[in-house]
């Protein structure tokens, strides 16, 4: 099937992701559920694939669960929408936001990186930041710091760049554990899907994750659902319980 993907024409691989979009629209609309990254509405939300997690992905925008947390996060508690001009740093951004980021900040003050996606306007080391120090506003990184060897440094870098009055957030996955289990010396990536739980992380965040953006010199918030909004509306917008956001000032 793989094999089958790769070598079809770009035009065929276009047209069946639009006739499986139309055919989600068909099976899905309604209004149980709704979607604050996109603001539609639909019947449910679509397993999600890898996990075969149910009620996971809104079919018009493909947010997932911690995205739909976030985005409501950066509209109720942060001065993201107040349309004051800012530097705003999207490591490894998500495609249901990128559209929106860029249309919201605008193109130059929208800035993406990446270690290798070819696709954002930065190809940087987030260990080694190409920025002065104190000239972002804010900085957005999900889901990254479980694949980064050295994930304090980043954060220092991260803290470097930040105006004194500048905000990151952070998400990673967090475990059912007190203590983060890594180990350097784990490289192979089937060892590391063993004991990482995906073959490209190099590591198993626990509940000290917060110590960690501590050390680095933040102020630390840590966000969930239920902190955000009522249980309606946890339900109506298929968020997690136990995801959290990390919301960091300098001071
Ligand atoms: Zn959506």
């Amino acid at each position: 099937m793989h094999l089958l993907i790769k070598i079809m024409p770009d035009w065929l691989k276009e047209f069946l992701r639009v006739a499986r979009d139309f055919i989600y629209l068909l099976l899905y609309t309604g209004k149980n559920k709704y979607c604050p990254v996109c603001g539609k509405y639909s019947r449910k939300f679509r397993t999600y694939g890898e996990t075969g997690r149910e009620g996971s992905v809104c079919v018009h925008c493909n947010s997932l669960e911690r995205h739909r947390l976030i985005w409501l996060f950066l509209k109720r508690k942060t001065n993201l929408f107040d349309g004051k001009k800012k530097l705003f740093l999207h490591f490894a951004p998500e495609r249901c936001f990128l559209p929106r980021l860029e249309r919201l900040l605008g193109a130059e003050n929208y800035l993406t990186a990446d270690l290798y996606d070819k696709h954002v306007k930065f190809n940087m080391d987030i260990t080694n930041i190409q920025f002065e120090e104190g000239s972002i506003d804010a900085v957005y990184c999900s889901h990254v710091l479980e694949h980064v060897q050295d994930d304090r440094k980043a954060l220092s870098e991260i803290h470097r760049i930040l105006k004194n009055d500048g905000w990151a957030i952070f998400m990673v996955p967090v475990n059912d554990m007190e203590e983060t289990f890594e180990d350097p010396a784990v490289t192979d990536p089937a060892e590391r899907l063993r004991l990482f739980g995906q073959e490209d992380h190099v590591r198993c965040y626990g509940k000290d994750f917060i110590f960690r953006l501590k050390d680095a010199g933040f102020r630390v918030s840590e966000v969930s659902a239920e902190s955000l909004c009522p249980e309606e509306e946890i339900l109506k917008m298929g968020l997690l319980k136990d995801e959290f956001i990390y919301y960091c000032t300098k001071s």
